[in-house]
């Protein structure tokens, strides 16, 4: 295998093209046969006694050595200019926020959110909360004050960072009721600052603080990261992921993204979902390669521009942004010197074949599709690079990983036989659940506080992965949808429950049922159907109030697109709605069984 120099980019770093660089896994077959987690584990430097702590092995580890002068981030700023953050810097940087942190009084395993957009303070404080042995916990800054509140209180966090803008807008007027936030630390102009009572300016702090840091000797065990996700019902669930995830994150980053020394790296997602966290932070500096992080949001002309001039070797996006893109043309990709990118991957909802095909034509090589979810904290089925694509899949389970197909009943629970093992699909084809054995290293371990709900994922010795799926004779898998409501919209994750209540908070508003709605570019997107309190008829002016209503709750990311008002909202006789309902009839597609519906719908 030719490596690479290790340099930092901006000079001049040799195309590496799809044949300069030999895959890190040359044989599916042979790596799967002899992986094991403890070999994947024995790579990590580790800290003495058994401690792990993944900002030692995403930081510290390399700071040192020979990549300490290397570029670890690259920030890209939103109306232009860079900033460069290397290994040694990095270090330094998240050593003085855990000095911050420990300033503040805040011990180990409180938690610690960051709301903000890609800014370098977000990754800072990311890695100084691990590295002083505190949970991190991130917030997508699109949200509205509703989904921050529930977020806030139910992670218990103890400290925000935020800018001013956003603290304004979104967090002041929950203050009152978060009880346990102690301290709220804000990124932004000193001026603007000093003029917020009850908050911290995040540079004063930081510059006060003392650069030096030693790595919290945290277990593997370790609460480390919070991510919240979407259910069908109830409350969003904090899914608990502890140090020894960065395991698999590494492995990951290695085997499927394929990360080589001298890569840079472009991974789009915002770290307020899972793959920004897990790979838009962590994996690729576990690996000591170079991040592009881009501040601003989707622009087909600025990441064609970022893919040309930062030199992008590997690049893990989404279908929502790649069918934006092939809708422009493919002469636009042709437009821009991409021969630095070798490899391309994409995750969070169903990538077309279409996309695939396309991503041959605009940049001479197949978008490799992943499937992973915030419960399993990393990859865990994807198209490698050695391996042929098959449009449409999403691959082969990663080495490590067992996966099978399992049958569900008329309910959509999985079936268990007498001795209370799962009934599992034995013929290639056949639909059924995805269910992955536990215990791989980046694996959930609880939601916050419901523990009921935990333990409701799995089933005969399996993890339910709540999607439905097909597996092919030669054991590729194939997405065929999700198994409850959750609405997928540009690869965000939405519980249409948060939706309805938010449309509940209105007036007029008697009744809302929520679904997703496909949509060619997003994936889907969130649509509302509302029955209105007596006295109140719908409208033009209505229909806008209330999208404004929602969007102003909830944020612009899980707000509906749109609303259509209807004389009532079905409901099946335990008072649910029947969301399947609505979309079936939305789609103009058969009822199906509706014999629990309640009479008047
Ligand atoms: P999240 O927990 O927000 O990462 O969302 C996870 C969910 O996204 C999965 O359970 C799937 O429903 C969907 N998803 C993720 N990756 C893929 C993929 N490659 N193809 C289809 N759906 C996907």
């Amino acid at each position: 295998m030719r490596a690479l120099r290790l340099m930092p980019y901006g000079s001049d770093v040799p195309s590496t093209g799809e044949t300069a660089v030999a895959p890190n896994m040359p044989d599916y077959e042979e790596a799967r046969s002899r992986f094991s987690w403890a070999a994947a584990r024995a790579e990590l430097a580790g800290l003495p006694d058994g401690a792990l702590n993944i900002a030692c092995e995403a930081v510290d580890r390399h700071a040192d050595g020979p990549l300490a002068n290397t570029t670890a981030l690259r920030f890209l700023g939103r109306h232009g200019g860079t900033r460069d953050i290397t290994y040694a810097e990095l270090r330094h940087e998240t050593a003085r926020f855990a000095n911050v942190l420990e300033q503040l009084g805040v011990r180990r395993t409180e938690r610690v959110f960051v709301l903000s957009g890609r800014i370098p303070e977000l990754y800072i404080a990311a890695l100084g909360t691990l590295k002083c042995g505190c949970v991190f916990s991130p917030l997508f800054s699109a949200f509205g004050p509703e989904p921050i509140e529930q977020r806030l209180a139910l992670g218990d966090a103890r400290v925000l960072v935020t800018t001013p803008v956003l603290y304004k807008r979104k967090v002041a007027q929950l203050r009152e009721r978060l009880a346990n936030l102690a301290h709220v630390l804000l990124v932004g102009d000193e001026a603007e600052i000093a003029e917020i009572s009850g908050v911290h300016d995040f540079k004063r702090l930081m510059g006060a603080a003392g650069d030096t840091y030693e790595v919290a000797a945290t277990a593997p065990e370790d609460m480390a990261l919070v991510h919240f996700t979407s259910g069908t019902t109830g409350a969003p669930k904090g899914a608990v992921h502890v140090h020894e995830a960065v395991v698999a994150h590494r492995a990951t980053g290695r085997i499927v993204l394929d990360l080589h020394p001298g890569d840079v790296f472009w991974c789009t997602a915002d770290p307020g979902w899972v793959t920004g966290t897990s790979y838009g932070i962590i994996a690729p500096l576990t690996l000591g390669v170079s991040s592009v992080i881009d501040e601003a949001d989707f622009d087909a002309d600025r990441w064609y521009r970022i893919l040309q001039e930062q030199r992008v070797s590997v690049w893990y996006t989404a279908p929502t942004a790649l069918r934006m893109l092939m809708r422009i043309g493919v002469e636009v990709a042709h437009e821009y010197d991409l021969s630095a990118l070798r490899f391309i991957a994409s995750v969070g909802e169903p990538l077309n074949p279409e996309v695939v095909l396309w991503g041959e034509e605009a940049f001479g090589m197949p978008i490799h599709d992943n499937w992973w979810q915030t419960e399993t904290g990393g990859i865990m089925i994807a198209n490698y690079r050695s391996m042929d694509v098959r449009p449409g899949s999403m691959g082969r389970p990663l080495p490590g990983i067992e996966a099978a197909v399992a049958r569900r009943d008329a309910e959509g629970r999985p079936i268990l036989a007498g001795d209370g093992s799962l009934e599992l699909v034995t013929s290639p084809d056949e639909q059924g659940e995805l269910v992955l054995r536990p215990g791989w290293p980046s694996m959930f371990r609880g939601y916050l506080g419901e523990q009921r709900r935990y333990e409701r994922c799995f089933a005969g010795g399996w993890y339910l992965t709540g999607d439905l799926v097909r597996r092919d004779a030669d054991g590729y898998f194939w997405f065929v949808g999700r198994g409850d409501d959750v609405i997928k919209s540009a690869g965000h994750l939405i519980g249409p429950f948060e939706v309805e209540s938010a449309l509940l908070a209105h007036p007029a508003v008697a009744e809302a049922g929520v679904i997703g709605k496909p949509d060619p570019v997003a994936g889907e997107i969130v649509k509302a159907f509302v029955s209105l309190a007596p006295g109140r008829d719908p409208g033009e002016e209505l229909r806008k109030e209330l999208l404004g209503f929602a969007r102003k709750r909830l944020g612009a990311a899980v707000a509906p697109r749109e609303i259509d008002f209807v004389s009532s909202v079905p409901h099946n006789r335990s008072g649910k709605v029947m969301r399947r309902l609505l979309k079936a009839r939305e789609l103009g597609l058969p009822e199906g069984d509706i014999s629990t519906l309640e009479p008047d719908a």
